[in-house]
């Protein structure tokens, strides 16, 4: 099966590419140029509704193909993922902005999932005990849910899917993603290598809309299982009408990282890294930093180099192999991520570096905010509370390590905080302490790798089970315990 050729963005349901029953379209830009790449027609409840009937008639005979013959899919998917790793990595940087570099290294992340995936006759595995009473036995097994599906967010096209669609299948169930609205022409491509693996009609689907075909998947009896990722409030809604809709569910929600500088650490090096981290992707990582906080005397030479780096960052248009960052989502992203910027302003706060209204050559139309970089806020400030997703540094000063671990603790969100030191001492009590989920030492993106769990803490994350490896063979399986009786006597002698 070949990808439709129109510029038009199509639902994968049942093996078949078909366009949405909606009238309801809306235009794809690229964020770097402004210019329209493709127009989606918003997928809604009818389409979601074909999407489940699909899933569902697949489940019986796909539950039933042994885990061996599952992954073989798999298998083929990541060999197709590599042969067309250059034009996803184009195709990300297209509609989402980020330099080709960071597209190839997000492709990566996406194909040690299907990597971890292929692992499932051994990661599905039960446990059992012989003679738990006499002449008994117990073995606990794991069965697939049925049809599960995943909401993903804009800012991983590629990598995000892949947190969620390969163990889904390899554990026997069947899957829908809701694909951001926002990024559609990235799943479009991976749906056209799902379909050249020669998967079975339904086992995987593509359906491509906005809040209604959200709803009706969240209302929906027949899908037992939610996946979720992207901003919190968004996050906390899809939780709470999942769970009342009797499914498990699991949201990775929005984030405020922050990272601790201990005058021990190698000043320039961390400023390289935190530099990497707080404006890589423009900002737009849900791992990014997004607050520096120098302790004890770190404070003026950190300050230094990182303005220092982020003023000479080249920022234009991603698919130039040159640029360094790209610019963010949309203009009212731009527009939003401007206006927390001056209120900060007005409140006091200094900028270091104002990434505002910023001349890119051949960049009039393109959604592009320069890194900036801002001292003399408070914590009470609402730029040092709100997720800014942009390419926005805040400076605090702490006096020692345990002030340091208080500012983080006021924060909402627990997606991920670092520290940056050579202390062995600092850094366990850091690790011990830290209230979110996903610790870096001396790391700028403490991004867990595929046979890790991606682990949110706080109102970056609602649910139980996270995702990636052994969790989310967790999520997408139910336990089963089994205890036989067999005794000697009931046998027939032959
Ligand atoms: P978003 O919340 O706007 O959208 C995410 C998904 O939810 C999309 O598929 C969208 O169609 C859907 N959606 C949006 N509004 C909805 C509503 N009112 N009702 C139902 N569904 C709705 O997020 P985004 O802007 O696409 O992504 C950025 C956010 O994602 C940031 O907050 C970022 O921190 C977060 N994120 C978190 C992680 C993580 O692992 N914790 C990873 C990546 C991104």
């Amino acid at each position: 099966m070949t990808i439709p050729t129109e510029a038009t963005v199509y639902n994968f349901i049942g093996g078949e590419w078909r366009r949405s029953e909606t009238s309801d379209t809306v235009e794809i830009l690229n964020p770097a140029t402004g210019e329209p790449i493709s127009r989606l027609p918003l997928a809604g409840p009818p389409d979601v509704s074909r999407a489940i009937q699909a899933a569902k008639a697949a489940f019986p005979a796909w539950r039933r193909t042994p885990p061996q013959d599952r992954i073989q899919y798999l298998f083929r998917l990541r060999r197709l993922l590599e042969e067309n790793f250059g034009e996803i990595a184009r195709l990300i940087t297209t509609e989402n902005g980020k330099t080709l570099a960071e597209s190839r290294a997000e492709v990566q992340r996406g194909i040690e999932n299907v990597e971890v995936a292929c692992g499932i006759p051994t990661l599905m595995q039960g446990y059992n005990l012989e003679d738990v009473a006499s002449g008994i036995d117990e073995i606990m097994i794991r069965q697939p849910l049925g049809v599960v599906a995943a909401i993903t967010a804009f800012n991983f096209p590629a990598m995000i899917p892949l947190w969620f669609l390969p163990y889904a299948i390899a554990c026997g169930n069947t899957f829908i993603l809701k694909q951001s609205e926002r990024v559609p022409l990235t799943a479009q491509k991976l749906f056209s290598l799902l379909a050249e693996t020669g998967l079975p009609p339904g086992v995987v689907n593509l359906v491509v809309g906005a809040k209604p075909a959200v709803d009706a998947l969240l209302a929906h009896p027949d899908v037992k299982a939610i996946s979720f990722v992207g901003s919190t409030p968004v996050a906390r809604y899809i939780y709470a009408e999942g769970c009342a809709h009797g499914k498990r569910v699991q949201c990775q929600g929005g984030a405020k990282n922050h990272v601790v500088i201990m005058p021990d650490a190698d000043l320039e090096t961390t400023a390289k890294i935190v530099s990497d981290s707080a404006f890589g992707c423009a900002g737009q990582r849900c791992l990014a930093v997004s607050t520096a906080i120098t302790v004890g005397e770190s404070s003026q030479k950190f300050r230094d180099a990182i303005v220092d780096l982020a003023s000479t960052l080249r920022v234009g248009n991603g698919i130039e192999e040159a640029t360094q960052m790209g610019p963010v989502i949309s203009n009212a992203s731009k527009t939003r991520i401007e206006g927390l910027i001056a209120k900060a302003l007005e409140r006091g706060g200094k900028a270091l570096l104002d990434g505002r209204q910023p001349r890119i050559p051949d960049g009039d139309r393109g959604s592009f905010v320069k890194p900036t970089v801002l001292a003399g806020l408070s914590p009470a400030d609402e730029i040092s509370s709100t997720e800014v997703f942009g390419p926005v540094l805040a400076l605090h000063h702490a006096h020692d390590l345990d002030e340091a671990i208080e500012q983080l603790s006021v924060s909402a969100y627990g997606n991920a905080a670092s520290i940056f030191t050579t202390s062995g001492v600092s850094a366990r009590k850091f690790r011990y302490e830290a209230p979110a989920g996903n610790v870096g030492v001396n790391i700028g993106v403490a991004a867990p790798m595929a046979y890790f769990p991606f682990s949110g803490w706080k109102d970056s994350f609602f649910g139980v089970l996270h995702g990636q490896g052994r969790d989310g063979v967790e999520f997408y399986t139910d336990k089963k315990v089994s205890i036989e009786r067999w005794p000697k006597e009931w046998s027939r002698k032959f």
